[in-house]
């Protein structure tokens, strides 16, 4: 299991293009899907993380749990985006770049109860309590596995009593997906798919009728552990049609990526 551990070294630079608020690319589009929430999904989360790698692998694991992931990289973009964003809970490191994250704590406590589960790179007792102190509702030393923070979310959010379960049961046309059994069936016949195919396609069913990037997919359904390319993603959605055959469509969208057809 991919434990995440505080950036050593050189850190890696997203590829961004600005746009308002601080936000990049697919983080803005993310921001406008939050903002236009129809079909809700699972509970909203925020993150304020400046290392890249440690926010992307938590932004991963919280999106393949079916949580909507907002990412911003410091203390003060995070309040900016609180304020405009129906949140449901903030993961938030302590060691930001500007201001850190027991102020983004206090400032948020001045206005909002919602959860905050703090990072922090050392297992220090006194971070602890100040956190806690502060109104932090969970705190999580680095390192830590990522699938011990979606479960210290999910327990945060039950507490709270803003659970916002992530939809389990996912369908589109005749095919039904189960993700806490990871079953899938088209008209109540088994799917005979393999984790990553399952992945995919609750993926495109989550987002059924949106264009969707290889670069998204890849980075959504694969996560940084993988080392491939975007031709992993065409291979997948190829297995994928042979499996889906007519049950649903998935349009190529030349020079984009791909989009399922809602049905
Ligand atoms: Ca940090």
């Amino acid at each position: 299991m991919a434990r995440v551990t505080a950036a050593r070294g050189r850190v890696e630079v997203d590829t961004m293009r600005p746009c308002s608020a601080g936000l990049y690319g697919a983080e803005a589009d993310r921001a406008a899907s939050l903002r236009g929430r129809g079909r809700r999904m699972g509970a909203a989360v925020l993150i304020v993380e400046d290392e890249f790698n440690i926010g992307r692998l938590v932004r991963t694991y919280l999106e393949r749990d079916g949580y909507e992931v907002l990412w911003v990289r410091s203390g003060e973009e995070g309040l900016v985006e609180l304020g405009r964003h129906p949140i449901d809970l903030i993961v938030l490191d302590v060691g930001l770049p500007g201001i850190d994250g027991f102020e983004v704590c206090r400032r948020v406590r001045a206005s909002s109860t919602v959860p905050v589960i703090m990072l922090t790179a050392r297992d220090e007792e006194t971070d602890r309590v100040v956190g806690l102190e502060l109104g932090a509702d969970d705190y999580v030393p680095k390192p830590f596995s990522p699938r011990e923070l979606v479960a210290r979310v999910k327990a945060v959010l039950r507490r709270t009593g803003r659970q916002q379960l992530p939809a389990e049961h996912l369908s589109c046309g005749a095919v039904e997906l189960r993700r806490d059994a990871r079953e899938s069936s088209r008209a109540g016949v088994a799917l005979d798919l393999t984790m990553k195919e399952f992945d995919l396609l609750s993926c495109f069913v989550e987002h059924a009728g949106l264009a969707l990037s290889r670069e998204q997919l890849l980075e959504r359904v694969w996560g940084i552990e993988f080392p491939g390319g975007t031709r992993t993603v065409d291979q997948h959605v190829a297995q994928l049609r042979a499996k889906l055959g007519d049950a649903l469509t998935i349009e190529t969208l030349r020079g984009i990526g791909y989009k399922l057809v809602q049905p």
